[in-house]
């Protein structure tokens, strides 16, 4: 008998635990806070400045625009409620846009932004950061996505102080015949690397800094086509040698791995000396400070690139691109940019802590 009433609790329990909204499961990830505000460039372009919080970290894609809505910029954040917002708020300015609607429909919350002139990708600039201490208008809220409309297409000079002078080597992971890994919306890693390290590039030079890149297309870097992958990573490796006074080597790739839900973001290198665990770290910082994504941390490996670079190196993955959200990440060209400045922003702070 007693086991008896202890088989009934047991299913009890399980029960209680499998039927939704009885209070064991965690709450939805929910919307916390609103605010806005007119701000401006550093060249004085003005922009509205919109802050959303949210209780956990959200998944969200952005589309700016297009034939159907040329005049919405849509954020869908699946498997996010609006928690209290109001489903309608005005927007301040009324020069980039006029109203944000929240709605929720089939486990997704939606926010419509209402632009005054035609959207674009161009005019509208998002970037998810962790904590309040990053927010602009004190929101307080685990998580904060930041949503920027202009009223037109902008296209900022990212700057970091600090780099100018430096000589640094870039390597874009992959390319040609070596797509790398494949995300499963087909987004190949060559041309996610190539990108970030063009924008990464872009940003050192406004800067100041002297670059060199392994390549700038999609090719080889070991002239006609390697035989073999030692041959490609040691033409890789080659291009940082034949650069005269060249003090760091970043190789940027994409993560991957057979369960699609590992994300994040992690850093390798190899320790021929103390200084490429340290640039390593300030790498790692910056992308997860920018690009929002989780902190793997850095781990030591053997990766040919950064073992035989005569000078500090480190390989540095942006996120997973076999997880079908930071896929679609990794493909965006706000996330590109947010990451290529994340990193930039590292490699300041390594030679500032070397002086
Ligand atoms: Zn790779």
């Amino acid at each position: 008998m007693r086991r008896l009433i202890g088989g009934v609790l047991l299913l009890l329990f399980a029960l209680l635990w499998l039927l939704p909204g009885t209070g064991l499961a965690a709450p939805a990830p929910r919307i916390l806070a609103f605010k806005q505000k007119v701000m401006k460039e550093a060249d004085g372009t003005p922009y509205l400045h919109c802050e959303i919080g949210f209780s956990d970290a959200p998944q969200f894609t952005v589309k700016a625009g297009g034939l159907l809505y040329p005049t919405r910029v849509l954020i869908d954040l699946p498997g996010m409620s609006p928690g209290d917002m109001d489903p309608e708020i005005e927007l301040k300015g009324k020069k980039f846009a006029r109203l944000l609607e929240i709605n929720e429909a089939a486990g997704h919350t939606f926010l419509t932004f209402t632009t005054v002139g035609p959207a674009v990708d161009e005019s509208c600039r998002t970037m998810l950061v962790r904590g309040k201490e990053q927010s602009q208008l004190k929101l307080k809220a685990p998580f904060i996505l930041m949503v920027d409309l202009f009223d037109g297409p902008y296209k900022p000079v990212d700057r970091v102080d600090g780099v100018q002078g430096h000589i640094i080597v870039l390597d874009p992971g992959h390319g040609g015949l070596d797509t790398g890994a494949i995300g499963p919306d087909g987004l190949m890693e060559k041309d996610v690397t190539l990108a970030v390290s063009t924008k990464l590039r872009d940003i050192l030079e406004a800067s100041g800094a002297k670059v060199a890149m392994t390549r700038t297309d999609d090719r080889d870097v070991y002239p006609g086509g390697a035989q073999t992958d030692g041959q490609e990573l040691q033409a890789r490796v080659d291009v940082g040698d034949a650069t005269p006074g060249a003090e760091i080597f970043v190789s940027v790739h994409c993560d991957a791995f057979t369960h699609p839900k590992a994300n994040g973001t992690g850093t390798f290198y190899y320790p021929k000396t103390w200084e490429d665990a340290a640039l390593a770290q300030a790498l790692q910082n910056g992308m997860v400070a920018r690009g929002g994504r989780r902190d793997r941390g850095i781990k030591e490996a053997r990766f040919y690139v950064v073992r035989n670079s005569d000078m500090p190196a480190a390989l540095v993955e942006l996120a997973f691109i076999t997880n079908y959200v930071e896929q679609a990440m990794l493909a965006d060209d706000d996330f590109q940019r947010n990451l290529a400045l994340g990193i930039a922003e590292g490699i300041r702070d390594f030679f500032a802590a070397r002086r």
